[in-house]
């Protein structure tokens, strides 16, 4: 079993409520919301962070941006807006080592959520 929490998220491992899902992509719920609404969009396969990504994962980090559009399409946020951040690094405050979107809504964000 892989020790990547969020590899292990998306293979069923450990459990997840999961908001989204198409071949590349996973969204689910932020396990401690710092929001009202707190998703995290996370590509199937594994990249470590921001700073491992290559040319070869532009299409999927591209499909994680777009896996935002879909969680807004048919609520309020589509038109209230959303915001969506990448921690990457430890003083970029990540804290798990599988490139996530924090996808938040419902009230004016923090600058590290
Ligand atoms: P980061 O600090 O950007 O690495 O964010 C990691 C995020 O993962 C935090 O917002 C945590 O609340 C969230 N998190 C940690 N464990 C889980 C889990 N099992 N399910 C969902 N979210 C989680
Ligand atoms: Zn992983």
């Amino acid at each position: 079993m892989t020790d990547c929490l969020f590899c292990r998220i998306v293979e069923r491992q450990s459990p997840a409520e999961i908001t989204y899902e198409d071949d590349a992509v996973l969204a689910f719920k932020d396990i401690y919301p710092k929001a009202p609404v707190h998703h995290l969009i996370v590509p199937k396969r594994h990249i470590a962070s921001l700073l491992e990504a290559s040319e070869d994962d532009a299409v999927v980090l591209g499909r994680c941006v777009l896996a935002a559009r879909r969680l807004a399409e048919g609520t309020d946020y589509a038109h209230k807006g959303f915001r969506l951040g990448v921690n990457t690094g430890p003083e970029g405050g990540q804290v798990v080592y599988h490139v996530h979107f924090h996808f938040t809504a419902g009230r004016r964000p923090r600058t590290d959520a």
